[in-house]
């Protein structure tokens, strides 16, 4: 028998109102099943927005350095874990263990970080033009905030999220990805081993049409933050605009990485390598398009092909595995669409293609990594998100095509240039449309500390981590007051 992990509502692990529950299973084995988690409906996602409307005022009202204290104690919790939940995360998603360490490090970080934020909510006193008026500005919290997350970062996204919203004052209500919920949970136990008041934080686990749905539409709520699909992102941008609810969405990518003719191609071929595979392609920032100079197309392909052929694709919890399954066979089934896509418009299959079977590959959702030559742009490859270990190479005749090519998408997530011509990485990134600009570093790997987010139609909304977090989880308000009568 698994063990059956509750929601969390006013303090509370509760079932849900169905007692219904649903599995959360390995991808790299499926056999295996972490725990049951509760389907939970819109009555669930009801209470928990109650409890958290009912915390907040008194949330709000706290000291903001003492509110820090609760997310320093939780990453101290976690941290004192480190390696049991790394290694959940591994078993519930897929990443490798190094990965999933690596994020867990980083919920621990941003937890941290947003428990100094409480003694640092920085806001402007600026000279009046009236004699004897003093101006200045407050921050103030916006209420319940519904944060709804997807599975490919289950604990890093949860905590960037959490964090400022809580230190800011504002009382949340937190649902997971359905594919991997364990990762968040372990946030939100450790915020309860804290000591967080009842209602501040709350966790709500079941499917996203019906908690989801039900959050967002909860006229409590106050603010969205949604990272996931564009699909799901620009539906619930519809609903809650309606309400003025304030809403930050981050949402799909198709980034490129431009490889200059002036580059060292062994270091060129390794920034694609991790940009595209690691975390098998699930990053939103992953590199899915390599946008090379053509005097150097033909040996970075070459060594392009020899580095992949090498990855070791396995159980991420095996020391020396490179590449974790899929995480689900919807998402495998997408990757292999994608696949088939690219060959029947006439991109050439370089290296990869095919599931893995045989042995342990037959117990989950494993694929190649997969490189496809002779892309171009108008191919659904050069421009769909695959959201797999998939891609696509296209050749460039000189800097200005490289960046028609590189800009001629949807997506604006990130953007990685590798060269060492300071001209054109400065024009690089002065005309990139991509909110995350990498030089001489893949498309992926973004720290805590500084801001995040895309451009065009992969994100909207104000920038999440770092100190413009805090902007979308505050309100400001403006004070004038005259010191004499
Ligand atoms: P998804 O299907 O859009 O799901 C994201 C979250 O939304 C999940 O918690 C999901 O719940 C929930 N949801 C689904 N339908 C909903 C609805 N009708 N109303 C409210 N919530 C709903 O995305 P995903 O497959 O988990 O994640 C992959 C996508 O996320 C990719 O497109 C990737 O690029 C993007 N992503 C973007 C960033 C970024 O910062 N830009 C970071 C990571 C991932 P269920 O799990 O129960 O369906």
């Amino acid at each position: 028998m698994t063990e059956v992990y509750r929601n969390y509502v006013a303090g509370q692990w509760v079932d849900c109102k169905s007692r219904k529950t649903f599995p959360n299973t390995n991808p790299a084995n499926t056999a295996e099943t972490l725990g049951h988690f509760q389907a939970s409906g819109a009555e669930d996602a009801q209470a928990a927005c109650e409890a958290a409307a009912k915390a907040q005022p008194a949330w709000a009202a706290a000291p903001a350095p003492r509110r820090g204290e609760f997310l320093f104690k939780a990453a101290e919790l976690l941290e004192s874990r480190l390696q049991k939940v790394s290694e959940e995360m591994t078993r519930e998603e897929g990443k490798t263990l190094p990965e999933a360490k690596g994020e867990v490090k980083r919920a621990i970080n941003i937890l941290r970080y947003f428990g100094g934020e409480g003694a640092r909510q920085f806001s402007y006193q600026i000279p009046s033009e009236r004699e004897k008026v003093f101006c200045y500005t407050l921050r103030k919290p916006l209420g319940v905030v519904a944060l709804i997350t997807p599975w490919n970062f289950p604990s890093a996204i949860p905590a960037w999220k959490m964090a400022p919203a809580l230190v800011a004052g504002n009382t949340v209500v937190m649902k997971p990805a359905s594919l991997a919920p364990l990762s968040a949970y372990r946030i939100v136990e450790a915020l309860h081993e804290a000591g967080i008041p009842a209602g501040v934080v709350n966790y709500v686990t079941g499917a996203g049409g019906a908690v989801g749905n039900a959050l967002v539409e909860h006229p409590a709520v106050r603010a969205v933050s949604f990272t996931g699909s564009c699909e799901v992102g620009n539906a619930l941008y519809e609903k809650v605009t309606r309400r003025r609810v304030r809403v930050q969405l981050e949402m799909g990518g198709k980034n490129p990485t431009v490889v200059l003719k002036d580059a060292d191609l062994d270091y060129a071929a390794d920034v694609l390598v991790n940009g595209a595979f690691f975390s098998t392609g699930q990053k939103c920032t992953a590199c899915s398009r390599a946008i090379i100079e053509k005097s150097v197309y033909e040996s970075l392909l070459e060594k392009l092909v020899a580095k992949t052929r090498k990855l070791k694709v396995g159980n991420g919890l095996e020391p020396g595995v490179e590449i974790g399954p899929a995480v689900d066979a919807a998402q495998l089934e997408t990757d292999l669409k994608y696949i088939e896509i690219a060959k029947n418009e006439g991109a050439k299959l370089v290296c990869g293609g095919k599931r893995l079977t045989g042995g342990i590959y037959d117990l989950g959702y494993f694929i190649e990594p997969t490189i496809f030559a002779g892309v171009t742009p108008g191919m659904r490859i050069a421009q769909e998100e695959v959201f797999g270990p998939v891609l696509g190479l296209l050749v460039t005749n000189d800097f200005d095509d490289a960046m028609r090519l590189a800009n001629g998408v949807r997506f604006g997530l990130s953007a990685s240039i590798v060269s060492r011509d300071l001209t054109r990485v400065h024009e690089f990134i002065n005309r990139i449309e991509a909110g995350l600009i990498t030089i001489n570093l893949p498309t992926a790997g973004v720290e805590y500390q500084l801001p995040f987010g895309g451009t065009k139609e992969s994100s909207f909304g104000m920038r999440e981590q770092g100190p413009a977090a805090l902007d979308f989880y505050t309100e400001t308000r403006t004070v004038y007051m005259r010191y004499a009568q």
